[in-house]
């Protein structure tokens, strides 16, 4: 029986070989008669398959020796906490002298969780926050989150503790271009000089599908892995090594106090186990990870992607030149992994969204906050281009009724 596609937003869709495997592994794990759900984390079995996983992701992102790979749990949001925790205990080991108000944290807004992230930044205090932009400010009706603002738009600290941005805002379906001669790409030319830049992203939402571009320059980037590549519960950060700091030694300086889980130099120092890691998400991610390097890796699913998203925008075009569906982004600064927009008329959502359903197509309603809603289509790295084709099949169909 063939399944029904997930076009939800996360947990969202995994590629069906690798659940046949993970099924095998949870009675079985590489042959050690032990399931991986059972197994030690500390076993010689279990470590090698972790250090594997890292090389995965290492190769396929080429990711230098000056920054480490780390596994934690807690999700996107509890790096909302640690980011700041920990950059602004690099900061006060830095400057000791400074006063809160001198150290910035420089947010840029371009959606939902970029926002929150700015919120939780404010509530841990330790510094202060300077919104860089507010994507807001330069939207259609002046309050959505429909693009990437240009780049004049922005203004950053001089030296500040942290630089902040979401690569890709999944509920708002808006994602900053790779190609850096697009005016919705992230300003990267207009950062401070500084070698060792503070620059953190959130790449919850597009990690694995492309390239990073200018990876080597972040200070952190930190990705929940249940979107392209895995259940919840598992969270990959990349960190740069100066990064790595001893936050009781700035906590003694008056740095706000950091939770050892939560310490990016203890998950080092342990090599991510310091406490039990989150073991079938990870083993899940490094058969997802080991499937995609076979593919081509992340160059083949930046071609893919962008296909699959080219061809939906195409269509949401039609409908709209027909009246029947509205987009929600700026053209140039929609997201090719959340794509966004509505079917308008009485009652044609609700329509639109059955009439999928009837076919097999899963979860593409909107995010339940009142002000997003409409449809979102996620096409995650498991998304076939088949399946996307089929999609765009209902819904040129859909147009013409
Ligand atoms: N950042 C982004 C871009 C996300 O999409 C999400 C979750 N959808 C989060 C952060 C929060 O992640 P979590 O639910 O794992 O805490």
């Amino acid at each position: 029986m063939s399944r029904p596609t997930n076009f939800g937003a996360g947990p969202s869709a995994l590629p069906e070989s690798v659940l046949h495997q993970a099924a095998r592994g949870l009675l079985d794990f590489n042959n050690t008669g032990i399931g991986i759900a059972e197994i030690s984390h500390r076993s010689k079995e279990f470590t090698a398959f972790l250090a594997d996983t890292e090389n995965l992701i290492r190769t396929q992102l080429d990711i230098p020796q000056t920054h480490s790979v780390l596994f934690t749990q807690g999700g996107g949001s509890a790096q909302f906490s640690a980011v700041v925790l920990n950059l602004l205990a690099r900061h006060r080991l830095l400057h000791p002298d400074r006063t809160n108000a001198e150290r910035a944290m420089d947010y840029v807004i371009t959606g939902s969780w970029s926002k929150k992230a700015a919120e939780e930044a404010r509530r841990l205090g330790g510094g202060t926050v300077n919104v860089a932009v507010d994507a807001r400010a330069y939207s259609k009706d002046g309050r959505s989150f429909d693009g990437i603002p240009t780049h004049d738009t922005y203004t950053f600290s001089p030296d500040p503790a942290l630089i902040y941005y979401c690569e890709n805002e999944t509920v708002d379906g808006v994602e900053f271009s790779n190609d850096a001669t697009s005016a919705a790409s992230f300003p990267f030319h207009l950062l401070p000089k500084d070698t060792l830049l503070p620059l953190v992203g959130d790449h919850s939402s597009s990690f694995m599908s492309r390239p990073i571009p200018h990876l080597a320059e972040h200070a952190v980037i930190y990705a929940g892995a249940q979107k392209n590549i895995g259940p919840a519960g598992l969270t990959i950060l990349i960190v740069r090594k100066d990064c790595l700091v001893d936050v009781d030694a700035a906590a003694k300086l008056g740095a706000v106090p950091v939770p050892l889980t939560m310490a990016y130099k203890t998950l080092a120092d342990s090599a991510s186990v310091y406490n039990t890691p989150a073991v079938l998400p990870i083993y899940i991610a490094g058969l997802v990870l080991k499937r995609s390097q076979e593919l081509g890796g992340v160059k083949y699913y930046e071609e893919v992607n962008k296909r699959k998203a080219a061809k939906l925008y195409a269509v949401i075009k039609e409908g709209e030149a027909k009246g029947v569906v509205r987009a929600k982004v700026k053209e140039g600064s929609g997201s090719l992994m959340n794509v966004v927009f509505d079917v308008l008329g009485d009652g044609a959502e609700a329509k639109f969204i059955s009439g999928a359903e009837a076919l097999g197509m899963k979860a593409i309603k909107g995010h339940r906050y009142g002000s997003v809603g409409g449809i979102r289509v996620s096409l995650y790295n498991a998304v076939t281009e088949e399946q996307t084709d089929a999609l765009i099949a209902y819904m040129k169909e859909f147009l013409a009724q």
